[in-house]
């Protein structure tokens, strides 16, 4: 018999509440939210910092030298994390992809990896283990990565013009550092690697071009993100959002594609072929294209809330419970319990919603929530 477990609901600016009750029930696999989708993969974002100020995610006038960054001490521990993973693989999770911020600056991140790689699925067979980074230090951690058991990499690059990347990174980053982190992930051995460009109508998208030549014939995945209203602070408007169509047209004039089946289920991307045989690209259309019927992504905070929808304005408090002696089952239902109540499909109702609505509600920011 195991008590009941109420997870805390956090509302943001109202403090903690408790959340609505989670229904007890025997963690399965095959539990499903209110719109019969599965639980298969975790966003865990390691740090809610980062060295870049991107425009579109953390503009330098929100988070300045005053902005309230977590304390080391409200972060999980490598060990806090390993465990939710843990518990989160007996409920049929599948995939990690390890975020944030900027995850390759979290001290010691390789040592969290080969924590989450002895994780093995219900099956035996080990999760699929992922990171998302901006590669400005990939060139130090790629090697290091790949021997911990990383199994891919991500790398978000938003052109190759220095001048258009620094106006999007806004630190004055130049694009040789990370195209030398892209080229030390392949040189650590790491296969199928994806760079993600977000696209910007009016700042970078002259680049689309550009960076499709670029990595043509490279084995590298160019996927192209239509530019979305995360959090509250990057003054999101529609007219900045350049509608995946347009940037397939746009290539297929030059180079022309062809589309392909997806790889899995649910997966976010639409895949493009090259008709001469030069590798793919992808697009993912969030704002164009919703695909909120098959979204499975729960998010875990840098500080342990579990967030049911990258647009969420509200967590359930995972670290209290970690902290407090609750028990694997206990959380393991508690978890259930939460997802089993999911409604979210926020990116279906911010199409039937006007531009105005959703560029004004009140949502966690991407950087703390993870990508
Ligand atoms: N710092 C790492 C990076 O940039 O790859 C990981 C975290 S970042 C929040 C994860 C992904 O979210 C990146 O590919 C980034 O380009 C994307 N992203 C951030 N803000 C976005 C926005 N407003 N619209 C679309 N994509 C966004
Ligand atoms: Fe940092 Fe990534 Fe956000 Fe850019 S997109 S500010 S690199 S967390
Ligand atoms: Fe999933 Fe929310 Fe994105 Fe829809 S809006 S795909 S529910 S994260």
């Amino acid at each position: 018999m195991v008590d009941r477990v109420i997870p805390i609901r956090i509302d943001e600016g109202k403090g903690l509440a408790p959340a609505m009750p989670a229904t007890l029930m025997a963690p399965s696999s095959k539990s499903l939210d209110t719109r019969g989708r599965p639980l298969r993969d975790l966003r865990i974002s390691v740090t809610d910092r980062c060295n870049f100020r991107c425009t579109y995610c953390m503009p330098k006038e929100v988070f300045d030298q005053n902005y309230p960054y977590l304390s080391q001490d409200a972060l999980l521990s490598f060990e806090e994390i390993t465990r939710l993973t843990t518990i989160f693989t007996s409920l049929g999770i599948e995939k990690i992809r390890l975020t944030g911020g900027e995850p390759l600056l979290r001290k010691n991140i390789e040592t969290l990896v080969s924590m989450l790689a002895a994780i093995r699925k219900p099956d035996g067979t080990p999760l699929e283990l992922t990171l998302t980074t901006n590669g400005s230090i990939l060139r130090k951690k790629a090697l290091q990565l790949k021997q911990a058991g990383l199994h891919r990499i991500t790398i978000s690059l938003d052109g190759l013009s220095d001048a258009i990347f620094k106006r999007m990174n806004d630190v004055d980053f130049p694009v040789g550092d990370v195209l030398d982190g892209i080229t030390a992930a392949q040189e650590a051995g790491f296969e199928s690697i994806k760079v993600n460009m977000v696209v910007k109508k009016g700042t970078n998208d002259d680049e689309i071009i550009p960076m499709a030549k670029h990595f043509r014939h490279s084995g590298v995945t160019l996927r192209f993100i239509e530019f979305m209203d995360v959090g509250s602070s990057n003054g999101w408007d529609m007219s900045e959002v350049l509608p995946s169509k347009a940037v397939i047209e746009r290539i297929n004039a030059l180079y022309p594609l062809e589309p392909i089946e997806a790889n899995y289920a649910g997966e976010v991307a639409q895949r493009w072929r090259y008709r001469d045989g030069a590798g793919e690209v992808g697009v993912i259309s969030s704002v164009t294209q919703t695909f909120c019927h098959e979204c499975t992504r729960a998010r875990i905070s840098t500080d342990g809330q579990l967030y049911l929808c990258l647009f969420a304005s509200q967590g359930y408090d995972f670290k209290t419970m970690l902290r407090s002696g609750a028990s694997d089952l206990e959380i393991a239902n508690a978890i259930m319990g939460t997802w089993s109540q999911r409604t979210d499909h926020y990116s279906e109702i911010r199409g039937q919603a006007t531009a105005e609505a959703a560029r004004q509600s009140q949502k966690v920011e991407m950087s703390y929530i993870g990508g």
